[in-house]
Parts: C-alpha cells; structure tokens; sequence
C-alpha cells in the first residue's frame, strides 16, 4: 500500500528502545527495535550507558525507515516516549559523570524514608505528585549529594534518558512536563521546579532542564544526525510524554471513569482526570499527560512475574507436560487453576515477592500464603497466586477510588490478558466489566497520535477511539463476585497485620541468606 504520510514513535524503554513507523490511519508499517544491557553488580545498583542508549535511538529510528522502505519526504513527524525516573549527572559540555540510574536502582531508599519521615516528605508529594521513593530522581540527587561530593559538585545539570537524547540531536535542555512530574520535583499546578524539592535536592533550577509542554517540538536536527538518519532537518520532533501516560492513550483509556490496568512482568493501574490530583496518604502517582490530561494511578512491583515464580519453582511436573504437548506452560497452570473455586477454598496469597510499591510503598514487603489447610493441593496455590495479583490491584483501585470516585469501565493490558481464566477474574474481584483493548505498541500509538495533536493536525483524542478496536470483554459472575466480596476484607487486614513484621523478615533473610 502506497502511505501518503508516515508517523514515527518511538519509545526509549528500559530493555531497549522501540521506533513503530505508522501510517495515516494509525496501521503499523514496520517496527524495529534495538536493546541495551541493564548494568546490576549489586542487587541496588540498575544502571544503563546513555550513550548505548543514544545509539539504540538512532539505529531505531533507521530500521523502523528502512524496514517500512519510507519516503523520509512523506514523514511527518517524530514523537517520543520514555521510561520514567532516570537520572543522569553531566558537566558543563553535556558529556554524562556516570551512568544513567534507572527507576529500579534501589540505592536511594535511605534517602526516600529520610525524605519522607524528616524532610515534609508528604507535603512535596502532594506537590509534585510522586511518591517519594528511591525511583524517584529527587531522592536520588539528595543521596548522590550525600554519598558523592565530588560527583555532586562537578555536576552541571541533573537530566533524564529522554533529556539526553535532545540535548545531543538538537543542543537544547528540555524536559517535557510529563517526565518533570515523574521527577518529584515538579510543581504541577504551577508548572515550574518545586522550590522546596529543591532545596532537599541540594541543587536550583538551573541544574535542570526547563519544562515545556509534552506538545512541544523541536526542528533543526544537528547536520551529523540528519545525515546519519536520512532525515531532513525540518522534520519536527515532538517531546512527548511518558511511556505509562501515552500507553494509556494509546489504549484508549483517556476518558474520565476509564481505568487502565495492565499485568505484565510488573503492573499499574491508571486513569485520567482534567487535572492534577494526588492522595492525602501518598499511595498514588499523578503524572501529566498534557495540560488537561493527568494520569493518577499506582505501579506495583508483583504482575505476571509471581506467575511465572509459580512456573519456574513449583510447577516442574505441569512445564514437562507442556513441552511433551507442545504448548505454552501458563495454559496448563491456568487450566489446573480452574478447577478450583473462587477464593481457591479459602487460601490467600499476598504476592509481595519482590517488595511493593503501591498499595504499600514497602520495599520490604514478602509474599505469604495465609489459610493454608490440610486440604490445600498445589492447584489451590497456583489459583491463590493469580487471584492474590488481582486482590492487590484491587486494593490499589481502593485508593484510586478515594480521589477520583468509582469507575466506570476497566481496560486491561499486559501479558495476563492472554488467560481468560485470568480475565474473568479480574471482572469478578473488581466487579466490573472487563474490556482487553487490542493493544500494540501502545506508548508509540500515543506518541504519534500526541505528535498529531502537537501540529495541529487534529483537534482532539478522540481519533484513538477509532484506531483502538477491543478484543474480549468479561462480565463479573455474581456468584463468584459475592465470594470475593467476603474475601477481599481479610485479604486487606492480614495484609495490615503483616505490614509490621516485614522488616524483621528482611533482616532475618538479609543475615541467613547466603
Ligand atoms: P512484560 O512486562 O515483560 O512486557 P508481558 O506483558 O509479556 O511482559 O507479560 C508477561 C507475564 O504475562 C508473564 O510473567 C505471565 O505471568 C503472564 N502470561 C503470559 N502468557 C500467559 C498466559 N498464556 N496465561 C497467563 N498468563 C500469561
């Protein structure tokens, strides 16, 4: 098909960075992508190169040209999404002082809990609309401060991945509000650097990039990279906005009372509201998605990868089996799951294997099967996994709910999606309905229709609506919903009940475990 016009997402993830080319009707015309390591010599440390990372962008954008043999005359745009929270210190010439720390390096959490308990923690949250956690840059400039003085003062500017990347493609430091919100140090009323933020942080306004609207975009490719990318240099490119906040347009989650939840590795639950909203106990996030879009909602650490705990370490029987028949092992489980009731016969398990950000905020929350009995088998733990990951979104949709009221429909994404027994039981616990958006490349999908409205080149969203078509959609069943409803109180006091005990486990493990 011959394409009038072509739009270029791309999106600079964590695992690697992703350009999609699309054409004027939203299709996808090609894709490429190109990853990057993620450098952990501790358990703390999760680094990456900026300039590995610069490379991947520019490789990206040429596969996703060459592979969709485009006329670079016909491109109209290029938009961007990013992973959030990185940090990178540079000097004077923009040349980074280390490498760029990402959102799961963890080595900031003194200075989180310090933040937070001594340093009118809440208060700047509910300013700046990120909870205050070790992902987040604020903590990580004040720990950087405190841990590496000699770093700290060579420091000319404290910027993120997305930053970097125009800083060196056009010679300007700009951070799109969207990734200013994510750095706990944005003022989102006002739009400008959060004075007390900066004042925990050690640094003032001029060690930043300056905000401007996720619509912003910028012409004049320096000569090098035009050349290099086949691109003329008056090709706009947009800023953007966040991967979290465009994945939520590009699913078509946008309208008020919409909730987006995705289980993936990870999960999150997301909405949009018209304006900036947070939580007076700073259990959720607002990031900006523009001006009039903001995007409250909670990230939590423990989605598809409890499951996948579940295949690896207690299910050696059932991945044989699927190898012998050639299918995938999350189809056996989840079928061996569906013959237990709901509630799994009253076994709940709180999936805090790898700590938990929203509800709890608790890097050291563990995982517990609470309610085991003699009449227990192995397929009423491999159930109680896969409802313990929804009971906890729930409890986040709790949260959500005390600021933004109950919604009205629930679009669900991610790896999950793909069990059906896992769906339902989602539209049961939430008691709602359940709708799976055709998702792809969702982040990219918001870049460009986001590109589009930067340019004036269509007035609203709503375009996305007509892209985005939806897969399955599950209605609660009220005799399991009923059941859910008497389990989902006790899900929520033994969790309360553990909160206290979580620390000592961890010293325990932190001592024996070798
Ligand atoms: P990522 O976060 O890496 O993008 P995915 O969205 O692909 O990951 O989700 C991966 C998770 O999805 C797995 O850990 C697993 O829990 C879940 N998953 C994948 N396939 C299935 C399936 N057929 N049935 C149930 N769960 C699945």
């Amino acid at each position: 098909m011959v394409h009038t016009s072509y739009y270029l997402g791309v999106d600079i993830g964590t695992t690697s960075t992703k350009a999609v080319l699309f054409g004027e009707k939203g299709t996808v015309i090609s894709m490429h992508h190109v990853e990057y390591p993620l450098y952990s010599p501790a358990p703390s440390i999760a680094e990456q190169d900026p300039d590995e990372i610069f490379q991947a962008v520019i490789k990206a954008i040429k596969g996703a040209m060459v592979k969709g043999a485009a006329d670079p005359a016909k491109l109209e745009l290029v938009s961007f999404s990013s992973a959030m929270h990185s940090l990178i210190p540079v000097d004077e010439h923009g040349m980074p002082l280390a490498k760029c720390i990402t959102w799961a390096d963890s080595r900031a959490s003194d200075w989180a809990d310090k933040i937070k308990n001594e340093l009118n923690g809440l208060e700047i949250y509910r300013r700046t609309g990120t909870p205050i956690h070790p992902m987040s840059p604020l903590a990580k400039i004040a720990w950087l401060r405190s841990d590496f003085p000699e770093l700290f003062q060579k420091t000319s500017k404290f910027i993120g991945i997305k930053e970097y990347v125009f800083f060196k493609l056009f010679g300007e430091y700009v951070v799109d509000y969207s990734i200013a919100s994510a750095t706990g140090m944005f003022h989102l009323e006002q739009l400008v650097w959060d004075k007390e933020a900066l004042q925990v942080a050690g640094i003032t306004d001029n060690q930043l990039s300056k905000p401007v609207p996720t619509t912003f975009y910028l012409k004049g490719l320096k000569p090098e990279y035009s050349h290099e990318l086949g691109l003329t240099s008056d090709i706009p490119f947009i800023i953007g906005a966040s991967d979290g906040v465009l994945s939520n347009l590009g699913v078509n989650a946008i309208d008020p009372g919409v909730i987006a939840v995705t289980i993936g590795t990870s999960g999150a639950i997301r909405t949009v509201t018209d304006r900036p909203v947070t939580d007076p106990k700073g259990r959720i996030f607002c990031y900006a998605l523009t001006e009039n879009h903001w995007v409250v909602g909670g990230p939590v650490n423990n989605g598809g990868m409890t499951f996948r705990w579940v295949r690896d370490e207690l299910a050696s029987s059932e991945v044989e089996t699927a190898k012998r028949l050639g299918v995938d092992p999350y189809e056996i489980l989840t079928d061996i799951a569906s013959r237990v009731s709901p509630g799994s016969d009253g076994l709940i398990f709180h999936p805090y294997l790898a700590g938990e950000r929203a509800p709890l905020w608790n890097s050291h929350a563990k995982g517990s099967f609470f309610g085991l009995g003699l009449h227990h088998k192995k397929e009423h733990m491999i159930r109680a996994v896969l409802e313990g990951v929804i009971l906890n979104l729930y409890t986040v949709l709790l949260a959500l709910q005390e600021v933004i009221g109950v919604p009205k429909k629930i679009q669900a994404t991610g790896g999950f999606a793909r069990s059906e027994l896992w769906r339902q039981m989602m539209a049961d616990i939430f008691n709602q309905e359940v709708v799976v958006p055709e998702s792809f490349e969702s982040s990219c999908l918001g870049a460009i229709v986001l590109g589009m409205y930067a340019l004036g080149k269509i007035d609203d969203f709503s375009i996305i609506s007509d892209w985005v078509g939806t897969t399955h959609s599950h209605k609660p069943e009220e005799e399991n919903t009923e059941i859910y409803k008497e389990l989902i109180p006790i899900y929520i006091r033994v969790s309360r009940l553990l909160e206290n005990e979580y620390e000592e486990i961890t010293k325990f493990q932190e001592k024996w475990v070798k």
